[in-house]
């Protein structure tokens, strides 16, 4: 990597001051056909659809196809956002546009001691004029006990994430904030909850179905890493791998999917020989990898305005971003201790 820690990081360009212009408009779009048969975009002409598009609304920052088959249309100002509601029909192909469900928005950590006493409504009042749509206390259990942390998850109605926010008198800088991993308590597999779950009963402690895991004694067994330890663990290899696919989802503003490929591709699986374990880390460029290139040309369902330069990864070390992990709430690390850490990190790479 060629950039050194003290210049901005690729992302820092998404990322903007209160002071500056904010979006308050929704600049995602997502463009469906209305169609009896299901027909969608995928076999449209692409010079029909940007043709439409930019006669309607001028230039749009971007578009894309999704893998539904619907437009996904980044906008750049509030008169283009206006324009593209109105929209009817793309030439003759009638079609509806709404605001993206998710991408308006985005989500940021700060912490603050003086705001322990305040409840999450009068927060959320208060910071309503800078786009705060939600505020979520980050709790701890600890000795059966639900304890308030001074952390608190901020929902903005932008997809850009302000550096800072004002809370009274007190400047706040604001971190972007990484969920944990979703892990499923009936089958353990990532990314589901149990009452969406389509799997068997696996115990959390020795990885056999039909059991679960309060009275077991058996043997400690991942289900997902295959390794010696419980699959509620944070040493396990894929909790740790999944926590870095949402890191680059959101650090990046990219799919699940492609996030999930740039990590498995520069990421050995245990179990893969020394050999090709090497090769991949040896390789002279990430363009030799099939995935990667695939990604980087042509993501089908993601946004990549926002997509870094392949060669810029790994992300993790912008220091512009610097990622604020949750802890399960459940667990009973001392989750006040990892935020803070998080949050001395980021000052000094801010320095
Ligand atoms: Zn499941
Ligand atoms: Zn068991
Ligand atoms: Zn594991």
């Amino acid at each position: 990597m060629s950039y050194g820690q003290k210049k901005p990081g690729p992302f820092s360009g998404q990322r903007t001051d209160t002071n500056s212009k904010r979006n308050n408009f929704p600049t995602f779009f997502v463009i469906q056909r209305i169609s009896n048969c299901n027909e969608t975009f995928h076999g449209v002409s692409p010079f029909l659809v940007e043709k439409s598009i930019t006669g309607s609304v001028g230039d749009a920052k971007s578009t894309k196809k999704l893998r539904s088959g619907d437009l996904l249309v980044e906008v750049e100002s509030s008169k283009q956002a206006k324009e593209i509601t109105k929209l009817k029909s793309l030439s003759t192909i009638p079609v509806t546009v709404k605001p993206h469900a998710t991408l308006n928005s985005s989500k940021g950590v700060i912490s603050c001691g003086e705001l322990l006493n305040e409840s999450e409504e009068k927060i959320t009042e208060e910071l309503k004029s800078q786009g705060v749509t939600h505020v979520r206390r980050i709790t701890i259990r600890r000795d059966g006990q639900l304890l308030n942390t001074k952390h608190l998850i901020l929902t903005f109605d932008s997809n850009k994430l302000p550096e800072h926010i004002k809370a009274g008198y007190m400047r706040l800088s604001v971190r972007t904030y990484i969920p944990n991993p979703l892990r499923c308590f009936k089958c353990q597999r990532f990314g589901h909850s149990k009452t969406s779950c389509r799997g068997t009963l696996t115990c959390a402690r020795c990885a056999e179905v039909g059991h679960e895991s309060t009275d077991c004694t058996r043997t400690e067994k991942c289900v997902n890493c295959k390794g010696e330890h419980t699959s509620f663990s944070r040493n396990c290899f894929a909790w740790k791998q999944e926590k870095e696919i949402i890191s680059t989802k959101i650090k990046n503003q990219i799919s699940y999917q492609e996030a999930r490929k740039l990590i498995k591709s520069r990421t050995p699986t245990p179990g893969n020989s020394y050999v090709s374990a090497v090769k991949k880390s040896t390789a002279p460029s990430t363009q030799t990898n099939p995935d990667v290139s695939i990604s980087s040309n042509k993501p089908p369902d993601s946004i990549a305005r926002a997509s870094p330069p392949i060669t810029n990864l790994p992300i993790l070390s912008s220091p512009s971003v610097s990622p604020v992990i949750e802890e399960t709430l459940a667990s009973p690390d001392l989750t006040d201790f990892t935020l803070v850490k998080s949050r001395k990190k980021l000052k000094k790479g801010l320095a």
